[in-house]
C-alpha cells in the first residue's frame, strides 16, 4: 500500500465531502457559485476584515500547519511552496513532508503530489485548465498525526484592495 496512494484516496475523500458554500466573496465577479453540497461546509478561513502579512512571492500563506508554508502558483501553473519562519521569512522545507492537492472540474478532478526541489517543494504538474475553482491540500508533516486538509478556491483574478491574486488575498472581505 503505497502512501502516495494512500494520500490521494484521502484527498479525493475530502474533494467528495466539499462543499463550495463555505465562502462568499465572488462578490464584484458574480460568479455562478454551485449551490450544491452547500450546506455542511466550514469554512476555514475567516472574512474577518484583518489585513495579513502576504507571502513572499505573493502567495497564499497556509497557517494551519507549523511551520507555515506560502502556496503560490507559478507563471507555467505548477505549484511552489515555500516553508516560512514566523517572521514570514522562507526555511528549507520541512523533511518528510507528504502535500497533495486535488481540485480543477468537480467531475474529473486533478491530483497533484509534492516534491522537494532545493528548498522548496514543487508540484508534479501543472494546475488543472481554469481561472476559478476549489483546491483542497492534504498536508501530512512533522507529528500531525491525522491529515491536515485546506479547502480554498485558486481564483486568479485580482483583488481591487491588496492587488494580489484573490487566492492569496490578504484583505479578508
Ligand atoms: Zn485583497
Amino acid at each position: 500500500m503505497s502512501a502516495i496512494k494512500y494520500f490521494l484516496t484521502l484527498g479525493v475523500i475530502g474533494w467528495l465531502v466539499l462543499g463550495l458554500g463555505g465562502c462568499g466573496d465572488s462578490d464584484s465577479d458574480g460568479g455562478a457559485e454551485r449551490q450544491e453540497n452547500a450546506s455542511a461546509s466550514t469554512a476555514t478561513h475567516s472574512h474577518s476584515g484583518v489585513k495579513e502579512t502576504p507571502g513572499p512571492n505573493g502567495g497564499r500563506v497556509i497557517k494551519s500547519v507549523q511551520p507555515a508554508f506560502e502556496f503560490f502558483v507559478l507563471k507555467n501553473r505548477h505549484v511552489q511552496l515555500t516553508y516560512l519562519d514566523d517572521q514570514m521569512q522562507p526555511i528549507p522545507a520541512v523533511i518528510n513532508a507528504r502535500i497533495s492537492l486535488i481540485g480543477g472540474d468537480r467531475m474529473s478532478p486533478s491530483s497533484l503530489t509534492f516534491m522537494k526541489s532545493g528548498d522548496v517543494l514543487q508540484s508534479d504538474k501543472p494546475l488543472p485548465p481554469g481561472d476559478r475553482y476549489p483546491v483542497i491540500l492534504t498536508i501530512e508533516q512533522n507529528s500531525e498525526i491525522i491529515p491536515v486538509q485546506e479547502k480554498f478556491n485558486v481564483d486568479f483574478s485580482v483583488c481591487g484592495s491588496c492587488n494580489l491574486q484573490e487566492y492569496a488575498c490578504i484583505c479578508g472581505h
